[in-house]
């Protein structure tokens, strides 16, 4: 969960930063307007032009509040693209009509707004922000000729086949930029998969699928960090099957290689999610019991002893099985190998004592 939220705020944040820079082009584009009509090339007169510079303004601040206040992820494209891309090209084409000479100048402003979308759309959303452009260009040039302002005809044609040439271009180009971003996207997400099943290899032991000896040695270091910090107990415990060569040699190696798979599986119930076991050796396994005591790893271990002597083994139903304990509760500011010498020590004195018993050291 806190996953998804981190990845969704992450998100939010990168499409705000680019519904900022295109308020920061549509602000750039509006100074423009201004410039235009102080040196006397807007047809606009001043209450126009401060209409004009509200809606650019207004529109915005309105694309930026929608994300800030996580409204945007209501619509079905949370990142409003193809939303900002019509809105950001209606209002270049309004500006345009009063621009006068400067209106394929002003025109040029569109093939930056395709640019915003090559990082988002995909063919369909260019085919649509395209004829939406075709559409405002004839509306531009139907309402330009039915208003009084003289056009060229010739000379709107010239730039109607210009503007269209640069339209498909920058389309193509925009859409060779978002599939390779996609394929960027997709092999980044294999590669981070194939990470992550790397580092699952690199801690997990084969045929059991618990933790293997080495990552048990960081587990080790990790709850030594945290038990020299304070208030923090973790007892150490080596399991070890008791006559297990005889099942290799009575059933075989495979049946053997399911027994431990089967031991594996059954110590994962036996213990809480907070504890660790890790197969330390061939028929040995490591339990790593935090926040307890020897106290609670003794109960542990016997709960566990229990359920041993009641598990029916795969294969081989006449099999009865017992283990060896050695335990001990790690010591403030020891090295966990200390620890672990006397969870030796302790399993080999079970052992010695006739196994299929605990000690505790
Ligand atoms: P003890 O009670 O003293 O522990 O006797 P044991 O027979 O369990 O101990 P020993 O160390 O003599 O033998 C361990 C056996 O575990 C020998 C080895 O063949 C077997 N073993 C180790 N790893 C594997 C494995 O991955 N698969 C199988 N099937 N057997 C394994
Ligand atoms: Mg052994
Ligand atoms: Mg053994």
């Amino acid at each position: 969960m806190e996953g998804s939220y981190v990845q969704t705020s992450r998100s939010q944040l990168i499409r705000m930063r680019r519904i900022f820079l295109a308020g920061v082009a549509s602000l750039l584009h509006l100074l423009l307007c201004w410039i235009a009509y102080a040196m006397g090339f807007m047809t606009l007169g001043l209450f126009g032009m401060l209409v004009l510079s509200l809606v650019v303004v207004g529109s915005s601040l309105m694309f930026l509040g929608l994300t800030w206040f996580n409204l945007n992820l209501r619509f079905h494209d949370p990142s409003l693209t193809i939303a900002q891309m019509l809105w950001a090209i209606a209002l270049v084409f309004a500006s345009s009509y009063f621009a006068d000479k400067l209106r394929p100048v002003f025109l040029m402003m569109v093939l930056l707004v395709l640019m915003f979308g090559a990082f988002r759309l995909q063919l369909a959303g260019f085919v649509k922000v395209g004829l939406f452009t075709i559409a405002c260009y004839i509306s531009l040039i139907l309402l330009l000729l039915a208003g009084d302002s003289r056009i060229e005809l010739r000379l709107e044609l010239i730039n109607a086949m210009e503007f269209l040439l640069l339209l498909v271009g920058v389309s193509l180009l925009g859409l060779d930029m978002s599939r390779l971003r996609r394929k960027l996207q997709e092999r980044n997400r294999d590669l981070r998969q194939a990470l992550e099943r790397i580092q699952q290899l690199a801690i997990t032991d084969e045929l059991t699928g618990l933790y293997n000896r080495r990552f048990a040695h960081e587990l080790m270091d990790q709850q030594k960090a945290l038990a020299d910090r304070g208030n923090y107990d973790f007892v150490l415990c080596l399991l070890d099957i008791d006559f297990f060569k005889e099942v290799n040699d009575r059933h075989g190696h495979a049946v053997g290689d399911a027994v431990l798979r089967q031991m594996a599986r059954l110590l994962q119930t036996q213990v809480r999610d907070i504890d660790f076991i890790a197969r330390y050796g061939g028929e040995e396994f490591l339990l790593l019991l935090s926040r307890t005591d020897e106290m609670g790893a003794v109960h542990m271990l016997d709960r566990l002893r229990q359920a041993l002597s009641e598990t029916v083994w795969e294969g081989c139903e006449d099999l009865r099985l017992t283990v060896s304990g050695g335990l001990s509760r790690y010591q403030p500011k020891e090295d966990w190998e200390h620890t672990l010498l006397r969870v030796d020590e302790a399993l080999y004195r079970a052992k010695n004592n006739g196994r299929d018993q605990v000690v505790l050291l």
